[in-house]
């Protein structure tokens, strides 16, 4: 991590946590958070608990008198409003009480066919509504064995990049190995560095000032017995958490592993 990047940890509950255990789990987050200086921490819920998870961060923000995290959807659609039935705008996620989006995870590449240039489109209009975009790119394991990491992740990185340009800069890059998500596996701490490095020069040839505030997130099996190795390396400016996201106690210790030494 740079000291000029504040570590930023995103918990994807995907469909996990409805409205009640998910307002009692973020409650507890918050409180943490309250706890850990010198980073930023988001939660992303499923659509149907987003308000009720706003909610009760705002009471915990109340109470200590600072806004201990921020609320993320998981998925947007790129119109504001129409007739898209099941799909949900950035207005709407605004409304709910969200400052963040996850694009282009690799669950929505792979199960819902999102190409490259949607979640160019995606990235845009969440910028455009007000949202700050996590946008998820990672190769897949036949990719990798094949040699072809580099190649697959910086296409997706410059599909947003290059219709974006320097407006990506309320953007936060994920690099998500999908072969890491939710196996267990994690990539090396070398091999990920090396990712990160790779797409921050990718940044750097379009915008230096881009690449040097530009925050990468690593995920895929980050736990609390791995993240302070993975969050040690030069240019891994934080995490996106999935399984380990869902308990106060796991998240809650990724927390602390990410705080800078003081
Ligand atoms: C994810 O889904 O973004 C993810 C990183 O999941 P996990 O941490 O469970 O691998």
């Amino acid at each position: 991590m740079d000291a000029i990047r504040v570590p930023l940890i995103a918990g994807n509950w995907k469909m996990n946590h409805g409205g009640v255990s998910g307002v009692v789990l973020a409650a507890s987050v918050a409180e943490i958070a309250c706890e850990t200086a010198g980073i930023e921490v988001v939660v992303a819920p499923p659509f149907t608990a987003l308000a009720a998870v706003a909610h009760a961060v705002e009471e915990v923000a109340q109470r200590r008198g600072r806004a201990p995290i921020g609320v993320a959807g998981q998925n947007l659609h790129i119109e504001a409003k129409g007739a898209f039935t099941g799909e949900v705008s950035a207005p709407m996620l605004v409304e709910a009480g969200c400052r963040w989006v996850i694009v282009g995870h690799s669950e929505r590449r792979q199960l819902f066919g999102e190409t490259d240039e949607l979640v160019a489109k995606k990235t845009l209009a969440a910028i455009v509504g007000g949202l700050h975009p996590i946008v998820c790119v990672g190769e897949t394991l036949e990719e990798r064995t094949a040699g072809r990491t580099l190649d697959v992740v910086l296409r997706q990185v410059r599909a947003v990049l290059e219709p974006l340009g320097r407006a990506l800069g309320a953007a936060v890059l994920a690099y998500e190995p999908v072969w890491a998500i939710g196996t267990g596996k994690v990539a090396t701490s070398a091999d990920a560095q090396e990712v990160h490095a790779a797409i921050r020069a990718t940044l750097s040839q379009r915008d230096g000032a881009l690449a040097a505030r530009t925050r990468i997130l690593y995920g895929g099996s980050v736990k609390p017995e791995n993240s302070a190795e993975l969050l040690s390396q030069l240019d891994i400016d934080g995490a996106l958490v999935g399984g380990a996201s869902l308990d106060a106690d796991g998240f809650g210790a990724i927390l602390r592993a990410a705080r800078p030494a003081s």
